[in-house]
């Protein structure tokens, strides 16, 4: 095929193959583009083939989402590219019957007026945690933001030289603390800070004691950072709040993870978390703690601009109403069925996708990921198929993130659910053909 056998845009978009195919600006626009790749091909040397299958295909890509369902093979659990936590069942049907009509988000059904989008969650954080107020934003960073602003702008607050962490994507504490008017004050080395490093630093001008859970990171070997217990010993003798800012959030015991629970027990005035985070629900950050800061903190103008949507609060209500029965909540939270599911339960769906596929079965270590428990080792299972099908299978429908490792495609069980596996022998054979 020579350039000038190509047909025009208006030509080919009036082939009848593409009579039916959708609105008129999409079809033109993959037309166009065909017809620009073919352009490229003939002035290579190649055929550009059958044009008109090329725009269904681009009009497929076209009119699909591009926000879509992907299966995570990784076996990193709270996977922040993949969006983090899945929702549980009932999350999600929450969400369906408020964002479905009209709902009572900010409409108070008792006195007939208006109501406040806070007080939906607030009742069941506060027995979840113990704390005395909470307040729901957009996400962690938002929270932490706004308690700085709230209660530091124009002041400063003193962090350790060992929590002036990155957590990801270019998120750095510093940085939020210069956005919040407040100003850093560092306290102690990267390894060792001490209780006594805060109570010298405090001066005229300190607002706040900041506490940073190191998430994804840690420090090893000649380290000492001060409990808890010992900054809130530091702060009441000042009269000075002590934030901590909690990462990500669990609700239950696990590991060395601090709860909520036990931040506010240990004297915290204001602790911050994530919501889709280890707590498994949707993207929120949740500041719980005493009641007259919360209220500062409901009452600034930033709240306003980082207050959660009810999407948000329907999810995220439901998920922590699954708390309220712990055994329910380990069964029903997918983040925790996850966690705790033994390694034999992984190998058994392992070697179930490996026999569909013909794959190998491997040993693996899967992570929990989202900046908690960053030395956590999760014994778990893949199957392992060629390393060529793992671009491939980023590409199938729905999408398979999966792992390279030594040369080998690995599609760790941990994070594939019972009823995906099917699914993803499927792909692994429409990839290979
Ligand atoms: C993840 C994390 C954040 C940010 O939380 P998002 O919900 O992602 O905004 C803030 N602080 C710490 C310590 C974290 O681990």
């Amino acid at each position: 095929m020579e350039l000038r056998d190509l047909p025009s845009v208006d030509e080919l978009a009036a082939d009848e193959r593409l009579a039916s195919t959708g609105p008129r600006v999409l079809v033109i626009a993959a037309v166009r583009s065909a017809l620009a790749r073919a352009r490229e091909e003939i002035q290579a040397g190649a055929d550009p083939g059958d044009l008109v299958g090329r725009v269904e295909v681009e009009l497929a890509a076209a009119r699909g989402p591009r926000l879509r369902r992907a299966i995570n093979a990784t076996g990193v659990i709270v996977h922040t590219n993949l969006g983090r936590a899945p929702l549980a069942q009932e999350a999600l049907e929450r969400v369906t019957a408020v964002a479905r009509g009209y709902s009572n988000l900010e409409y108070d059904l008792g006195a007939g007026g208006r109501g406040s989008r806070q007080d939906h969650v607030a009742p069941i954080l506060r027995r979840l945690t113990g704390a005395e107020a909470a307040l729901v934003v957009n996400n962690n960073a938002a929270a932490v933001l706004l308690a700085l602003a709230a209660l530091a702008e124009g002041r400063e607050v003193l962090v350790s030289r060992g929590e002036l962490i990155e957590i990801g994507d270019g998120f750095r504490i510093p940085d939020v603390l210069a956005r919040s008017g407040a100003h850093l004050h560092e306290v102690g080395t990267t390894n060792r800070t001490r209780a006594a490093d805060y109570e010298r630093a405090i001066g005229p001008e300190t607002a706040l004691l900041l506490r940073v859970h190191q998430s994804n990171f840690r420090v090893v070997g000649f380290t000492e950072q001060p409990r808890l217990a010992e900054l809130v010993r530091v702060g009441r003798a000042h009269g000075i709040p002590v934030v901590d800012d909690l990462g990500s959030g669990v609700l239950v015991e696990l590991e060395d993870e601090p709860s909520a629970r036990d931040a506010l027990a240990a004297g915290a005035d204001l602790v911050c978390f994530s919501g889709d985070k280890l707590l498994g629900g949707p993207q929120a950050g949740i500041v719980v703690g005493r009641g007259e800061l919360v209220e500062r903190l409901r009452r600034h103008p930033l709240q306003r601009a980082l207050r959660a949507d009810k999407l948000t609060l329907a999810a995220l209500e439901a998920t922590l109403a699954l708390y309220l029965d712990p055994e329910r909540a380990a069964r029903e939270i997918p983040v925790l069925q996850m966690l705790a599911e033994p390694a034999e339960a992984v190998r058994a769906r392992a070697e179930q996708l490996a026999g569909l596929v013909g794959g190998d079965v491997e040993q693996t270590v899967g992570r929990v990921g989202g900046g908690a428990l960053p030395l956590a080792e999760l014994p778990g299972f893949a199957c392992s198929v060629e390393e060529e099908l793992a671009a491939r299978l980023r590409e199938a429908d729905p999408p398979v993130v999966a792992l390279v490792r030594d040369g080998r495609c690995l599609l760790d069980c941990r994070t594939i659910a019972a009823a995906e596996v099917e699914e993803v022998a499927r792909a692994v054979t429409a990839c290979r053909s």
